[in-house]
């Protein structure tokens, strides 16, 4: 017998899943399509090892090879980000955070991030997370005219809550951020700089996104989003701070590492490598622009600070008769997956919303390109228009499936070559 048969309930989900990702458009700005090579290390035997420690210095024996996959990580995380020292342990993005906060401060320090409504992520200094209850946490948000950044108001606010470190980065923030204006802010005020680039970090390795590294005093990333790797989290520093973050990833926060999973961010960082890499961050980044440009140009919906320089762009579509939780759903019923976001001075509560945020890492991992962008994104604006008429709808996801079939996942990803 094999697995299917033992199993067949699961299996069959795990199949019907991948139909899904088969035949929907993805557009959820943090998810990415990963290679056969990720997929292969992660699930491959490493997962059966306990490797608590750091290589060369582990706490159970036969860890010979677990060494080398996780130095083999580390040095190409560091040649990719030019960083000194890399942590490639941390399970997920908030456990990046967790052990850089844990390596900084400590309990009741403040912390000043971007606040969760204006595109920060909930490891920012939410109250509903460890960062909003174990430090007092301060959230900075966008200007209400321009929509972007205002370095001006984040000063202001810093000189008044004294922060002992300052969070820069977004989940849902589609301008650069300029690194030097945060680190001056953290001179200024005697505060620590972290830089959470998870959205971003495939941008910066392919130069298209001013790096922080070297500015910041700690980054922190996951690996799943432009990375293009398994899900999971990457510490990056100087090497003075070496010390203090390994112990607070292990033991201050984790147990035993992933090792499977170290080996798929070990295989995807040698993707990033590559130089094709380039050519893909640079046609996510035209296609997240195409797709600004059609939705500028339609009535009803807006662009959000009026376009992007990166990978995502939040739709403002107050002007229409759905907030944003209907308009997910609608574009889940035509096979678009996206998700509901605030837009800068919501008015409705975080469950409705008045956004849609877009973001292009997986179709154009699938191959799509210029064309096949905006003709997404005229798809998105027809369903919208129309989300009462049902003939309207099927003409959508006709379009839908002439897409995907162009362009199926299993011809996605490129083979790549070891040197
Ligand atoms: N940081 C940012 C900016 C994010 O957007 C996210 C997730 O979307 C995370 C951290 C957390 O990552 P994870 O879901 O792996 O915990």
């Amino acid at each position: 017998m094999n697995y299917k048969e033992q199993d067949p309930k699961l299996w069959q989900a795990i199949s019907q899943e991948q139909d899904r990702q088969q035949h929907n458009i993805e557009l959820i700005a943090s998810e990415n399509i990963v290679s056969p090579a990720v997929r292969a290390a992660q699930g491959s035997v490493l997962t059966n090892k306990y490797a608590e420690g750091y290589p060369a210095k582990r706490y159970y024996g036969g860890n010979e090879f677990i060494d080398v996959v996780e130095n083999l990580a580390i040095k190409r995380a560091e040649e990719l980000f030019h960083a000194e020292y890399v942590n490639v342990q941390p399970h997920s993005g908030s456990q990046a955070n967790q052990a850089a906060y844990a390596a900084f401060l400590k309990p009741g320090d403040t912390i000043l991030g971007m606040g969760l409504e204006a595109g920060g992520h909930l490891t920012h200094g939410a109250q509903v997370n460890f960062s909003g209850k174990l430090y007092h946490a301060y959230g900075y948000g966008l200007n209400p005219e321009t929509e972007l950044l205002d370095y001006d108001m984040i000063r202001d606010l810093a000189l008044k809550v004294k922060p002992q470190m300052i969070v820069a980065g977004a989940s849902a923030y589609s301008r650069i951020i300029d690194w030097q204006a945060f680190r001056a802010i953290t001179d200024e005020v005697g505060a620590y700089l972290m830089v959470d680039m998870a959205h971003i970090a495939g941008l910066v390795a392919a130069g298209l996104h001013p790096s922080p590294v070297g500015i910041a005093d700690v980054v922190t990333t996951t690996t799943h989003k432009t990375l293009r790797g398994p899900r999971g989290g990457l510490i990056l520093s100087q090497a003075k701070y070496a010390k203090q973050i390994n112990s607070a990833v292990f033991p201050g926060t984790q147990g035993g590492p992933l090792e499977h999973v170290i080996a798929a961010k070990a295989v995807a960082l040698h993707e990033d490598l590559q130089p094709a890499f380039k050519g893909y961050a640079a046609q996510i980044i035209k296609n997240a622009q195409v797709m600004a440009a059609v939705f500028k140009a339609a009535d009803k919906v807006r662009v959000v600070s009026g376009g992007t320089d990166n990978h995502l762009l939040t739709l403002d579509i107050s002007q229409t008769d759905l907030n944003g939780k209907q308009a997910q759903e609608l574009l889940d019923s035509v096979m678009i997956t996206a998700n509901k976001e605030a837009i800068p001075n919501e008015k409705r509560s975080p469950f409705k919303t008045s956004g849609v945020r877009i973001g292009t890492p997986a179709i154009t991992t699938r191959g799509f390109k210029e064309d096949d962008a905006r003709q997404v994104a005229r798809l998105i604006v027809t369903a919208i228009e129309n989300y009462d008429d049902e003939a309207v709808l099927e003409q959508v996801r006709h379009g839908v499936r002439t897409l995907t079939d162009a362009h199926p996942i299993s011809a996605c990803v490129a083979p790549i070559t070891f040197g």
